[in-house]
């Protein structure tokens, strides 16, 4: 059996050194050959050149639903706000979803690749077009071997916008599941390297936008205005100290503000700013700290400059706790796929947030990372960067993962029932 290499930089295959997923009798990883994982890059590739922002992946759910119908799988389209699709394959008895996000940032790409985005200012920039081609992957493989019951495998859009999950949820998507599955990208690990971890795996996330009101007046006569710009760097400088200096140094915690707008021309006193960042916590008791921290810094820097100031919250992300049983089971799919040397934690909690925690919220489920770190000397950027980018190397790793986890849930949920 051997995982093939699929793009130039050979030896980042370390499956192919002959462990294989004995599960159930098959061996899935046997099925990852070179036409699956070509057909995969170039499902990717496509996807690539035409990136699509949340909530709009039209092309990309067309994409995927003629791909399914090659398949023989039924599909439903049209969920999640407009472009998710919810696919069923297998048989009668326990069901688990297999979940992959589709959408692209608002990003201009820089990388030079042959198959770049064709699509000026917007990019696939966090992997999601490789989760795609991984989630039909794994159909593929799952088609072609006997299922002691159902997999749901979820197309979702809008990840990025953080509200894909929920509309797909609402559009009943999670009904008659037990239990579900990600995987997501790292290109912080090489690949053949799947990260598993139980508990909180991605943190909290909570958006806010600060509006100040001050007063507009000649940049020669600051007496008479309350200057907006100055009000907005005192809050800036003032925030990072929530974090460094009011939360404990072990507990992870970000305060990140990622625009400002304030003023119209160099010779006047801005008499609005707005803020608008996100705070991010690993822990329940460390995000309301940081809030509440939050309301403080804006009350003393309103009562100090005069100026007035609102803050809005809004509807963040929950945290990816994932749960001790799904976990156990992804992390034997892991073990099946790469060998446990290559199984890995990710040590502590990520900052990042994902929407991935509102399934999670409903059905007991667990998210992994694959690791796909480019090779052969070739940079690339970080994720949610012009730069970015991953080895396809990763794209047969995360399909059989996905079929592994997914044949090894239902055998395990078969045999409790
Ligand atoms: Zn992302
Ligand atoms: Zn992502």
């Amino acid at each position: 059996m051997e995982l093939m290499n699929m793009g130039s930089e050979a030896g980042a295959g370390p499956l192919s050194g002959g462990r294989g997923c004995t599960v159930g009798g098959e061996e899935i990883t046997s099925l990852v050959d070179r036409n699956l994982c070509d057909w995969m890059r170039s499902i990717r590739r496509a996807l690539h050149r035409y990136p699509e922002l949340a909530g709009r992946e039209e092309r990309t759910a067309a994409l995927i639903a003629g791909e399914l119908a090659r398949l023989g799988i039924d599909c439903r389209t049209g969920l999640g706000g407009g472009t998710g699709i919810r696919a069923e394959l297998g048989n009668p008895g326990p069901c688990i979803a297999l979940r992959a996000d589709m959408d692209a940032l608002p990003i201009r790409e820089l990388t030079g690749l042959d198959f770049a985005s064709t699509r000026e200012g917007i990019m696939h920039a966090c992997g999601h077009d490789g989760h795609v081609a991984m989630l039909l992957g794994a159909a593929a493989l799952l088609g072609r071997t006997g299922l002691p019951g159902r997999v749901v495998l979820l197309f979702q859009p809008a990840e990025e916008a953080g509200n894909g999950a929920a509309r797909m949820i609402r559009d009943r998507v999670l009904d008659g599941v037990d239990m579900i599955f990600s995987g997501h990208i790292d290109t912080h690990h090489p690949v053949g390297f799947l990260v598993v971890d139980d508990g909180l795996i991605c943190s909290y996330t909570d958006p806010f936008t600060i509006h100040i009101h001050g007063r507009g007046g000649h940049a020669a006569r600051p007496h008479e205005a309350v200057d907006s710009v100055v009000v907005a760097a005192n809050l800036v400088m003032n925030m990072q100290t929530l974090v460094s200096r009011q939360i404990d140094p072990s507990h992870a915690a970000v305060v990140t503000v990622g625009r400002i707008e304030a003023g119209t021309v160099h010779n006047a006193i801005a008499e609005n700013a707005v803020l608008e960042g996100t705070v991010r916590s690993a822990h329940q008791d460390t995000r309301e700290s940081i809030l509440s921290g939050l309301r403080r810094v804006i009350h003393g820097a309103s009562d100090m400059c005069n100026a007035e100031i609102t803050l809005e919250f809004f509807d963040g992300l929950p945290a990816v706790i994932n749960d001790p049983d799904a976990t156990a089971i992804a992390r034997r799919a892991a073990v099946a796929v790469v060998g446990p040397d290559q199984v890995i934690s990710q040590g502590q909690p990520s900052l990042g947030g994902e929407d991935f925690a509102f399934y999670q919220q409903r059905v007991p489920g667990c998210m992994i990372r694959f690791g796909g770190q480019v090779t052969g000397g070739r940079k690339a950027g970080p994720a949610h960067s012009s730069r970015f980018d991953f080895s396809e190397d990763v794209l047969g790793y995360g399909a059989a993962w996905l079929a592994t986890v997914a044949r090894l849930a239902l055998q395990r949920l078969a045999a409790a029932s």
